[in-house]
Order: structure tokens, then sequence, then C-alpha cells
């Protein structure tokens, strides 16, 4: 029986070792948290830092195949782990996605339009920074997620400002770009190079974190959707990318397609091919880290995926409550996951649901009713 081990004890590492496991293999978490969601779902749970000589050399000795869940382990680990067993995604791979002056180099390098951005290193940098760049979003290079390490700055004034705020860590600024939408591809690609895409799902975000998907991508004409998948592609390609990848667009006023960021691993945003696909993202990210065959998924019905935040675990009172799953679970069509994680907490991800119908309008009219259940803000 081969074994799989993932960096990171969170909810995607819990569902890529439950989609592990579906397909026979055993896993090993290795997260530095003793009560980590992976963690308590995997065969065997390596409490120690991801650093940790001991802790890397028991991975690599047990297990056949070793993959991240967050794209902020060191680059150092993948690396050394590379040394003795078959590692994917690469850490060259992650490391250019932990870095957000790497990642916009690549898109540029890969010939995909990004927002126009100047990088930021010291104080005096706010001073080159472009008149066209204003008003923007200042973003730390590194460890930013759901919006955090982000500041939006009018002028040179508050660029200034917020670099301070940040702690004058090496930043982007980028322009602030007039959004119609917001998109994300799933592209898995295998070890000799094959590419499938999932289907390109639309996104809503509420404050910088995600809230809502959609797919079939209901204001995505066809066209632009094959431009996305076809800019995801040659993103992985470019970089000799072995998994799966998201990467996340804008769809701007006037129908403009741009590349925002992507994550090295399985997304958020691709939760909703665990119900709707044939081939949900954390099988086919077991299958192209073990060398399985890939085949594109088939979406079965259209669905959209609600995120569970912390903040449904509390009443307007900020007394804790337990949200009604028995009349969620009732609506046609509701599937429920929760990640097992003992504390809520504002804006922490303690699940999501997915919901399919035969119809998109169908599908709405019971995310509609969800939302009114768990009371989420209604869907537009
Ligand atoms: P994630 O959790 O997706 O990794 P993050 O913290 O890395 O989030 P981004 O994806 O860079 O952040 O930005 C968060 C959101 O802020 C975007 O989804 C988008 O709604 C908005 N945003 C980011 N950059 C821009 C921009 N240049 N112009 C307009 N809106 C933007
Ligand atoms: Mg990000
Ligand atoms: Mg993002």
């Amino acid at each position: 029986q081969a074994t799989l081990g993932v960096l990171g004890g969170g909810q995607l590492g819990r569902m890529f070792v439950q989609a592990a496991q579906s397909l026979g293999y055993r896993c090993v978490v290795l997260d530095p948290d003793a009560d980590s969601p992976a963690g308590a779902v995997a065969h065997q749970h390596v409490c120690a830092d991801y650093l940790d000589d001991a802790a890397l050399q028991q991975l690599s000795q047990t297990c056949d195949a070793i993959t991240t869940e967050f794209e902020n382990v060191p680059a150092k680990a993948l690396q050394q782990l590379a040394a003795h067993t078959w590692v994917a995604p690469a850490a060259s791979c992650v490391s250019i996605c932990q870095d957000r002056v790497a990642e916009k180099a690549h898109f540029v390098a890969s010939g995909v339009a990004c927002a126009p951005y100047a990088v930021l290193r010291q104080p005096n940098d706010v001073q080159q920074v472009p008149d066209a760049l204003l008003p923007g979003i200042l973003k730390t290079a590194r460890m930013g997620y759901d919006g955090k390490g982000q500041r939006r700055v009018r002028d040179r004034a508050e660029l200034a400002a917020a670099f301070a705020e940040l702690g004058q860590v090496d930043c982007v600024l980028e322009q602030l770009l007039p959004l119609q939408l917001e998109l994300s591809v799933l592209v898995a690609r295998s070890r000799n190079g094959q590419t499938v895409c999932f289907p390109v799902q639309q996104n809503l975000h509420r404050d910088g974190i995600l809230a809502v998907t959609e797919v079939p991508a209901p204001q995505v004409s066809a066209a632009l959707q094959a431009q996305a998948r076809e800019s995801a592609v040659a993103i992985a390609q470019g970089m000799g990318y072995v998994g799966v990848l998201c990467v996340e667009f804008f769809v701007l006023g006037d129908g403009a397609l741009v590349v925002n960021e992507m994550a090295p691993r399985p997304h958020n945003s691709g939760h909703y091919s665990m119900d709707a696909c044939d081939i949900d993202q954390f099988e086919m990210q077991v299958r192209a880290l073990t060398g399985l065959p890939l085949r594109e998924p088939r979406l079965q019905s259209p669905v959209l995926m609600l995120n569970l935040l912390g903040d449904l675990w509390f009443d307007a009172q900020g007394q804790e409550r337990t949200p009604d799953w028995a009349g969620v679970l009732a609506l046609p069509g509701a599937q429920l996951h929760l990640y097992g994680k003992a504390q809520a907490r504002p804006g922490r991800k303690m699940g999501h649901l997915n919901i399919s119908a035969a119809s998109a309008e169908a599908t709405r009219a019971s995310a509609q009713a969800a939302a009114r259940l768990l009371g989420l803000p209604p869907l537009e």
C-alpha cells in the first residue's frame, strides 16, 4: 500500500487525505498543530515544525510521494524532501507562488496580462512609483491571504503610511482595477506535461474572503472562459508545474481578462468540484502526484458553493450558537462539508455548502433558501 505525505494540516489537507484514502492510499500529515483538521483523519500525524530535520527524514522515508496543502510551507522543506522522494509541486514552483514579485514576473513571462504594478522594498521607493498606479492596492509580497497584508491607498501620502504600517517589508503596489467580476481556473498538470482544466468558476468575495462560487460562471462568455483556461495552462507549463494549480483572474469593466494571483494547490473556489464533478480537485491532486491518469473532469450539474465562516457560529449578540444544519440538509441538492475545527472565530473557514440542482435557476433558488436559513447575505 503506497503512502502519501502532506505538508500542512488544514482543511485542504484534510480533503486531500480523504480523497487519497478513497483511492486506497495511506496518508501522513506533517503539521506543528496537534489538533489539525487533516491530522485528525490521516493514518499518521507527525506533529513537528516544517523544518524539523527528524520529521522531514521520517516523511521522506515513509512516503512514496509528498505534496503541500498551503503555499507558505518553507520551500527548503520541499527541497530537502525532494532529495529522497517524489515531491509535487516542486519547491521552485511553490517559491514563485509565495512571492508576489516572482509571481508577477512569471505571469509577464508567460504572456498573461496582470495589473500594472511596481515593487516597493524601501521607503524611498514610494517616490518612484508612477502616478498611474494610484489609487492602488499595496500588498505584502509574502504571506498574505484572505485580504490580509493589503492596504488600499488613494495617494502617495497614504502609500507611504501603508508601507510603514505593513512593516516596510517587500511589497507590490497594484493599480486599483475596475472589476466587473472575479473568476478562477483549476488546472492540473501531470509529470509528463499533460494538462486538464476544471470548468471556470465565478467567485464573489466579501471583505477580501471568498464567499460564493458559481459554476458554470453565469456572466462569463465561452470565449473568455477559453482564454482563462489557456492562460492558466500557459502559467502552469511555463514553470513545469506538477499538480493542481489554481489561477485567479479579474474581468475588468471593459471585458478584459487580467490574472490576479495563483495558489500551488487545490483551492477554496474549487470545492464545488467535490459534489458537481466526476473527478474533484483533491482526487485530481492525488492523480497528478502519483502519476495516475489525468482526465478532463465532467461537470455533472450546475453548482453553487457557499463558504461557511465562523461568523455563522455567533448570533447578533455575540453568543455562540450552532447553525441550523438540519434545516440546510433538508434543502434539495445541498451537501454540507464541515472541517472539524473545534473553535469558531469570525472569518475562520469552518466548512462549505455545495448546492446543486438540475438547472442554474433551481440551484440559485436552493442557495437563496440556504443563505436565508444560515443568515448569510442574499445572493445578488
Ligand atoms: P486569497 O485568500 O485569495 O489568497 P489574498 O489576500 O492573496 O487572497 P488577493 O487575491 O490579492 O488577496 O486580493 C483579494 C481581493 O481584493 C481580490 O479577490 C479582489 O476582490 C481585490 N483586489 C485585489 N487586487 C485588486 C486590484 N488590483 N484591483 C481591484 N481589486 C483588487
Ligand atoms: Mg492569495
Ligand atoms: Mg486571491
